[in-house]
């Protein structure tokens, strides 16, 4: 089998309503979509993560003029042999951010083709599933206008749960006391409800005051503390671990074995989030996985991207091992945005939903969906 085509699709949709996280207002949403086509009539599909703020483009371009020349006739099951031929291509303008995000919805589009071929999901072409379903946690508590919005955050924590969510991650980082403030509200419309909470400043603060936001949230017994510090301040992470009793996640914003290699020879993090689309996709995570085990780190990937990103990471969450092994091992939880997203559920025919407070793991060839090319239309740049 050969690669004969690689098509890129860019989408985006402007939203009704904007809404803010530490690092700016989201007034879009947008997706890099891979589409990678064979002689064999096998299609497969692929997604480069792409934040708020981050213009879809950039990796369109990687994938257009970097990538796509180096991978059109070869043999698209050789995963481990295109991941490494485009990561050492791109190295000396590459290594992180969106060119490794752009790699990555190739080599995802890559697995489904060979899950396809195989006719197997790619968690049995990972070695089998731990799971066949996960609980997922609901990412929210967005600003709709920037502070002292305590009390709405505190009803979207109880639609949360009432919807059928018992994990949920607080975006924080609009100010310490405005923070605590907020925790405190959410804290006291979830009390007896059983609710898990995590937080998320999406690194907003310094070490002082990232240090002052986690011991004032110490109460909470919070599953982790996400992105406290920069992703460039590897220190930071390892002083927040010294200095907090919460658990400390990051990693949404690093790049492949290298770049988590250093997060766990200092010992940055107790909880690792690659992005499927821009840690280097499926390759990319497996890697990780394995530098993560070795180093007693848990793995429990970010997703924020769209239907393929999100179909991407649950096959890689049937397949991951627990990082503490034991009778009542802790699970990994799936990432499940609640923000506003007009093309996330439609783009495959059949959305990946919670029901029930679960989502089943599609058991399908390759990522086990299907795009419906009437969304790809609709929502094309
Ligand atoms: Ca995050």
């Amino acid at each position: 089998m050969k690669v004969t085509e690689v098509v890129v699709h860019v989408l985006k949709s402007p939203l009704a309503e904007p809404f803010a996280f530490s690092q700016g207002w989201v007034r879009q949403r947008s997706a890099t979509l891979v589409e990678v086509r064979t002689d064999a009539g096998i299609t497969g599909w692929g997604e480069a993560f792409a934040q708020g703020l981050e213009p879809p483009e950039i990796a369109a371009a990687a994938v257009a003029h970097a990538l796509t020349p180096l991978i059109l006739g070869s043999d698209p099951q050789d995963t481990e042999v295109l991941w490494h031929r485009m990561y050492h291509a791109t190295r000396d303008y590459g290594r992180k951010g969106s060119v490794v995000a752009a790699i990555s919805a190739i080599d995802i589009a890559l697995w489904d083709i060979t899950g396809k071929a195989r006719g197997a999901p790619i968690w049995k072409l990972l070695g089998g599933a731990f799971r066949s379903r996960v609980e997922p946690y609901a990412t929210g508590f967005y600003r709709l206008r920037g502070q002292g919005e305590a009390e709405r955050l505190a009803e979207e924590a109880i639609r949360h749960h009432e919807s059928g969510f018992r994990f949920m991650k607080v975006k924080l980082g609009y100010g310490v006391e405005d923070d605590i403030a907020c925790m405190h509200a959410i804290g006291r419309a979830i009390e007896g409800r059983g609710v898990t909470l995590m937080i998320d400043t999406n690194h907003a603060y310094g070490r002082a005051e990232a240090a002052r936001l986690g011991r004032a949230l110490e109460g909470f017994d919070l599953r982790w503390y996400e992105e406290p510090v920069a992703p460039e301040d590897v220190a930071g992470y390892v002083e927040m671990r010294a200095r907090l009793s919460t658990p400390i996640a990051g990693g949404e914003n690093e790049h492949t074995l290298y770049g988590f290699r250093d997060l766990f020879v200092a010992g940055a993090v107790d909880v690792a989030q690659p992005d499927l689309g821009s840690c280097g996709g499926i390759t990319g995570a497996r890697h990780i996985v394995a530098l993560a085990q070795a180093h007693g780190v848990a793995v429990n990937p970010h997703v924020w991207g769209s239907a393929i990103a999100q179909a991407a990471s649950l096959q890689l969450i049937a397949a991951l091992p627990v990082a503490h092994h034991s009778l009542f091992a802790q699970e990994p939880i799936l990432e499940y945005d609640r923000s506003s997203h007009p093309f996330r559920q439609h783009l495959i025919t059949a959305p990946i939903v919670q029901q029930g407070g679960w989502v089943a793991i599609p058991g399908g060839p390759g990522l086990g969906v299907e795009v419906d090319r009437a969304v790809l239309e609709k929502f094309r740049a």
